[in-house]
């Protein structure tokens, strides 16, 4: 009480004191006392009176031993992983360059953030894995001193995947694969289902997987910062300026089968900066291709893709932007606070948003109707036509829903396999990608960065084996086939 009574004329006389006091009836200047002191030293030393024209603080450092091109979950995770692991305090200088610092169109502030186990591939059912202890410990990772704690608002609520009679013996296997793993995860049958969400209308549902831990959904923007603040901590450098060239040396070698090949190694990077027409020059060692969507034009900069068709030079990283849709509904009828996120039969998928009877959910369009990319603009009758029916026929409730609003963002599509694309490329020999995750890259992304992270200290893969998502596979025609992408 006594405290609380105090305060406020505590601070009021703190803040209206200022530099200048009242001592004694007369009146001292010491702001001006100070300044003239500062300027007489100035003068006294060598190269007092230079002023810098103009502030450089904004601007790139002349060197860098990594830096990361792109400034998303993927970019910061990698950061913070090459930092985490560097051997001794200060050993690496990483850069991040991100040329949006609002990240208006960035994936990863406009994904839903889900994070499954439900994959196919162990390789995937592994990264996800890590990627929730990560987010279950997050103040273990990215605590800083005197900041407050990172709050995710992590909902473990599960999904739930819904398969028809074609696909229950692909859950199934998939299931034993997961479980394997490690995953906590479920089979049910039609019966099971409706005990435990009497709400869902089982018909053309042959079987169902429900993963019973470390599934859910948290705030993707609540990691992006958390990482950001971490990793300016542990020193590493940002930049706000988009990369535009490299700069490269390359030498010519035959391969083992007498081909010649060129092989590359870039010595700088161009950063344009914000608002100018100029150009910063950057030495780096090796640089980190973690641009999301636009990772493919960061990979053409560096000349890849750019040799002739059926060359491994000529083979182009396939990873593009592609415009998903995400509408949000309410729904006073609707499932209520045991919702998972629902992966339905028809490819529409829905979960719960917030505690006042809203829902979020979308489906992604086939190949015939992927929309033009060139904006982000919602397109309204895809829901109307293409989603609202198969969920309402899924959910009875959803019949009376009422849209609140929408957004759209992009993934960073990789139109090969939709699976992620890590490690360095073969001809290209310092550019390292960390891309391609399609619908799945936020929750991969403690996992991934870490082993790039390993790539680049070790030279290995250290803790999860992430070799089958290497770039030679574009050349060699190699697809990573995993059954669960939305
Ligand atoms: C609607 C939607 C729903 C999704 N749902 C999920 C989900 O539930 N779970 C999940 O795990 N994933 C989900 N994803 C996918 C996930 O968001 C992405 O895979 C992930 O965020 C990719 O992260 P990133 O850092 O690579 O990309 P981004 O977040 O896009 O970051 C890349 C950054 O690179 C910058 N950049 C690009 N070019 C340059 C350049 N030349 N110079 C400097 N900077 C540059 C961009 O400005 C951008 O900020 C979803 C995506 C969308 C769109």
């Amino acid at each position: 009480m006594l405290r609380r009574a105090l305060q406020p004329s505590m601070c009021r006389c703190l803040s209206t004191r200022g530099l200048s006091a009242r001592r004694g009836g007369s009146t001292l200047d010491w702001g001006g006392k100070v300044s003239e002191i500062k300027k007489k030293i100035r003068s006294a030393l060598p190269g007092g009176s230079w002023d810098a024209p103009y502030d450089t603080s904004h601007l790139p450092p002349e060197h860098a031993d990594v830096v990361i091109v792109g400034g998303g979950v993927i970019g910061l995770s990698v950061a913070y992983w090459l930092k985490r692991l560097e051997g001794r305090r200060g050993a690496i200088q990483v850069l991040v360059v991100e040329r949006d610092h609002t990240y208006s169109q960035a994936s990863t502030v406009l994904s839903v953030g889900g994070i499954r186990q439900q994959f196919s591939l162990p390789e995937n059912i592994q990264l996800s894995l890590f990627s929730a202890g990560f987010l279950r410990n997050i103040n273990d990772y990215l605590a800083v001193v005197d900041d407050p704690p990172v709050d995710l608002q992590f909902n473990p609520s599960g999904y739930l995947l819904l398969a028809s009679e074609k696909g229950a013996a692909v859950m199934e296997s998939n299931v034993k694969v997961q479980r394997q793993e490690g995953a906590k995860v479920c089979l049910m049958s039609p019966e099971q289902l409706r005990n435990k969400f009497p709400w869902i209308n089982t018909e053309g549902v042959a079987l169902a997987s429900y993963g019973m831990e470390d599934e859910g959904w948290f705030d993707p923007w609540s990691l992006l910062q958390g990482l950001r603040r971490k990793v300016q901590s542990m020193g590493v450098l940002f930049c706000q300026g988009e990369v535009t060239r490299f700069v490269s040396s390359s030498n010519r070698m035959e391969d083992a089968s007498g081909e010649e090949v060129t092989l590359k190694r870039i010595h700088e990077v161009h950063v344009k900066m914000d608002h100018s027409l100029e150009y910063q020059p950057v030495e780096c060692a090796i640089v980190i291709n973690a641009a999301g969507a636009w990772s493919g034009q960061i990979a053409e900069l560096a000349g890849i893709g750019k040799g002739p068709p059926g060359t491994l030079q000529g083979t182009r990283l396939p990873v593009e932007p592609r415009k998903r849709y995400v509408y949000i509904w309410h729904c006073p009828q609707g499932p209520g606070l045991e919702t998972p996120l629902v992966a339905d039969t028809s490819g529409a998928y829905f979960r719960r948003e917030g505690l006042g009877n809203n829902y979020l959910g979308s489906r992604s369009p086939t190949e015939e109707e992927e929309p033009d990319p060139g904006n982000l603009e919602v397109d309204h009758d895809f829901f109307q036509e293409k989603v609202w029916p198969p969920l309402a026929q899924r959910v009875p409730a959803f019949e009376t829903l009422k849209v609140r609003s929408a957004w759209a963002g992009y993934y960073d599509y990789n139109t090969f396999d939709q699976n992620g694309v890590v490690g360095p490329h073969p001809l290209v020999l310092n550019m390292y990608f960390a891309t391609g995750f399609s619908g799945h890259g936020l929750q991969q992304a403690p996992a991934v960065g870490r082993a790039v992270a390993e790539l680049v200290l070790k030279g290995s893969f250290q803790t999860i084996n992430l070799s089958p998502f290497s770039f030679s596979r574009f050349y060699l025609g190699e697809k990573v086939q995993e059954a669960n992408i939305y």
